[in-house]
Parts: structure tokens; C-alpha cells; sequence
């Protein structure tokens, strides 16, 4: 595998698998630091498409598009975790790669995830494998289980490949519906609440946590992330933080971590998932730190040093979906983004997609301020601005 000995130096070529948002501000922060980026998604009008230096529109593994990236990009990352794993292990002999193809390879199949996870004496929620009938009477027949939710082992996203189940039953339908393509059944878990901790870690191993983010979700999809987390102790973040740091050590992980975490009533702490990349939770980072988890991103795979990860100030970072542009007869409209922005200190960010679709990300909203009481309230009064129901809890 090709390492880094020496810094890149912008105006460099940084390349990016996948065109999404994270692509698109990632690459917002790399041309901020003057290195040029080249953005590999099969989409003609990708968010991060539209303003690389250049845009190869191709698929992920087309031969022809790799050779292009890597002659011509003096370091490859990626915005999503289902990228094939293998490209990235190739496109690692050849220039570096952070994260690496085997880091990707973890984090994007809940099977061999959870089980890495479990193997570095990291609690995740019981679970079964499910590939085969067989497999699927064994996970049948453990009454411990349900009420469940099953899950595609790949490519789930946003609640997306996941069915809720109460019974056997409904387990051998719900797998049926998802195609009996790999799953986990995992225990459905009383939830006290959820946070991630996101973390930088360089080539040289030096690491940079962020402050524990608490986060909401409406139908499996991230609602709200609110920064310190209200609800974790002293103890609870560094909990989670040296979890987090012992899983990016132990896969000699290159870049941004995020790892999110159940907290059950009884207060104990499990792993539910993480993400080789930056992650939505930690969008509040472009308005509250001084380096965002973007920006450690471009300096993690250049081999800058790290910058500071402090929160200067109390943050809730609000979700904006396809949603907001329907009205309550489903007619299409403009959302009061000036209405918005008439809360003080707030920042709207959105990703440059033509298309509002419902449950589509379009967007999200930094609001932040000197003291958390006074931010949720702003949020919340956006909310409404955006004709939004409840609350940043709920
Ligand atoms: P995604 O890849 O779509 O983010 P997750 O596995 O993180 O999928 O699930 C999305 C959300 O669904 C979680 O953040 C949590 O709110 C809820 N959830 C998932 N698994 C469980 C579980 N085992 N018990 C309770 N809630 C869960
Ligand atoms: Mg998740």
C-alpha cells in the first residue's frame, strides 16, 4: 500500500469517490486550501460534480476513470462507504488512499462490522446473521430477539434497507421483502438517546476527537444533532471517545471516524454503526470549531497536521429534507430561507440539488450561540419558519 512520506502541497489534485454532499464540502474545503479536486460519480449533476475542477463521470470501477484519478490526483478519498472496497484497495497501490480499501471494507457490511466491533471489546446490540434459510430459522427460533429490526447487511442508508419486526412471522416475510439478500436481525433496544463521536486521525497516528454529539431521529433519518450532548456525563464522553479511538487504532484508520452510539436506560453504552468518512452529526463542526471535520479531512489525507477540533460555542444542527418544499397540500414551494436567517447565528448550508424530494437531504442549518437554551429556541422557531412540527427532541 502506497503511504505518505512527505506533506501534499496545494495546488495538488485531491480526488473523491462519490459526488455527494459530503464530496461537495469536502471539496469546498480542499479548493479553500487551494489544492484542486477531482470528483469520480457516476451522476452528470452530482453535488460535488458540479464544482470540482473536474468531474469524471463514470462508474466506480471503470478501469479507465481509476487510471484517470490516480495519474492525476496526488491523494484519493472517499464520501461513502459503498464505494467497492476493492477499488480502494487498488487505487492504494498506486497513490494513497485514506481511508484505506480495508477500513471501507468494515464499515459498509454490518456482518463483518459488527463482528470487528465485538472482537475489539466493543458492546453492539445482540444480534443474528441471516444469509441462508437455515440462518434465518436459527435467528427464528431466538425469542430473545424480537421485537427486532432487520437490516441489510449492504448498502443501507437513512433507514433505508431496514423492516421493523415483532414476530418470526414477520421476520420470514421481512426478509423475503428485502430479496433474502445478507441481513442482521438486531435486537430492537430501549434507547435513552443516541451520540456519535467523531474523530481526525493522521498517517502519523496523531488524533483529534471532536466534542460528543447528541443526535434525533425522525424515521431513521438524522433530525437534529445538538453539540455538547445535553444528556452525556464527563464520563460518557470519554466512554464513547476512547471507544472510537481504539476502533480507528486498530484499523490503522487514515482520516475522519465517526461512530455512533446507542446509551440504554440502564446507562450503558452500545455500538451501533460507523462511518469511514465525515458524517452528518458532525456538519455542526463548519460553524462551531475552528477546523471542520471537512477540512481534516482534506488535512488527514494530505498529511497536514490536524487542526483544532475545541467547540467554541453551543450548536444544533437541524436537517433540512425534500420536505420543507412541500406545503401541506403537497404543492411545491420556496422554504423562507431569509425567515430562517432572521435567527441570529444561523447558517444555512444546502447541497445544490435540483430535485426536493420527501426524505431527500437537501440541506442543513447551523445555529449557534453562547448559550444552548437560547439555540434550541432559535432552531425551534426556524422550525415553524419552515412549517416543521415538534421540536429538536423530538
Ligand atoms: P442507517 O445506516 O440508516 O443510519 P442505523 O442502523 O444507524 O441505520 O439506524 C438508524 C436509526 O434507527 C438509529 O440511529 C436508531 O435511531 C434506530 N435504530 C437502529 N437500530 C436500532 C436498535 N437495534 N434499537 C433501537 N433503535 C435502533
Ligand atoms: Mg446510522
Amino acid at each position: 500500500m502506497k503511504v505518505l512520506n512527505q506533506s501534499i502541497n496545494p495546488p495538488a489534485a485531491l480526488g473523491v469517490l462519490g459526488g455527494g454532499q459530503l464530496g461537495r464540502m469536502f471539496a469546498q474545503s480542499a479548493q479553500a486550501m487551494g489544492y484542486a479536486v477531482w470528483v469520480l460519480d457516476p451522476d452528470p449533476n452530482s453535488p460535488a460534480g458540479q464544482l470540482a475542477n473536474r468531474h469524471i463521470c463514470a462508474p466506480y470501477n471503470d478501469a479507465e476513470a481509476l487510471k484517470l484519478l490516480a495519474d492525476n490526483c496526488a491523494a484519493v478519498t472517499t464520501e461513502f462507504e459503498n464505494v467497492p472496497a476493492d477499488v480502494l484497495r487498488q487505487l492504494g497501490q498506486v497513490v494513497p488512499v485514506a481511508p484505506s480499501g480495508d477500513a471501507v471494507a468494515i464499515a459498509q457490511d454490518r456482518i463483518v462490522e459488527k463482528e470487528f466491533l465485538q472482537k475489539g471489546g466493543v458492546a453492539v446490540a445482540p444480534y443474528a446473521v441471516i444469509r441462508t434459510t437455515d440462518e434465518l430459522h436459527v435467528a427464528q427460533s431466538r425469542a430473545e430477539l424480537f421485537p427486532a429490526i432487520l437490516k441489510t447487511a449492504r448498502l443501507g442508508y437513512d433507514g433505508k434497507g431496514q423492516v421493523s419486526v415483532k414476530t418470526a412471522d414477520e421476520l420470514a416475510q421481512a426478509w423475503q421483502g428485502l430479496n433474502a439478500v445478507p441481513c442482521v436481525l438486531e435486537k430492537r433496544l430501549p434507547l435513552q438517546f443516541e451520540v456519535s463521536a467523531l474523530l481526525a486521525r493522521g498517517w502519523d497516528g496523531e488524533v483529534a476527537h471532536y466534542a460528543l454529539a447528541q443526535n434525533v431521529h425522525r424515521e431513521g433519518i438524522l433530525h437534529t444533532s445538538t453539540v455538547p450532548a445535553p444528556s452525556a456525563s464527563n464520563e460518557l464522553t470519554a466512554t464513547a471517545q476512547q471507544a472510537a479511538q481504539k476502533i480507528a487504532e486498530s484499523m490503522d484508520y487514515v482520516g475522519v471516524l465517526c461512530v455512533e452510539f446507542f446509551i440504554l436506560q440502564d446507562g450503558s453504552l452500545v455500538a451501533n454503526e460507523m462511518a469511514p468518512r465525515p458524517h452528518n452529526s458532525g456538519h455542526y463542526t463548519q460553524n462551531a470549531t475552528l477546523t471542520s471535520q471537512f477540512e481534516q479531512q482534506v488535512r488527514t489525507m494530505t498529511g497536514l497536521p490536524l487542526g483544532a477540533t475545541h467547540q467554541h460555542s453551543p450548536t444544533v444542527m437541524l436537517n433540512i429534507l425534500g420536505d420543507v418544499w412541500f406545503d401541506e397540500n403537497d404543492q411545491q414551494r420556496n422554504p423562507d430561507w431569509a425567515g430562517v436567517l432572521r435567527q441570529v447565528d444561523s447558517f444555512v448550508h444546502l447541497y445544490g440539488k435540483a430535485e426536493p424530494r420527501k426524505a431527500r437531504k437537501m440541506g442543513h442549518v447551523n445555529f449557534v450561540g453562547k448559550r444552548m437554551e437560547k439555540v434550541v429556541e432559535r432552531c425551534e422557531e426556524a422550525m415553524k419558519t419552515l412549517g416543521l412540527s415538534g421540536g429538536v427532541n423530538d
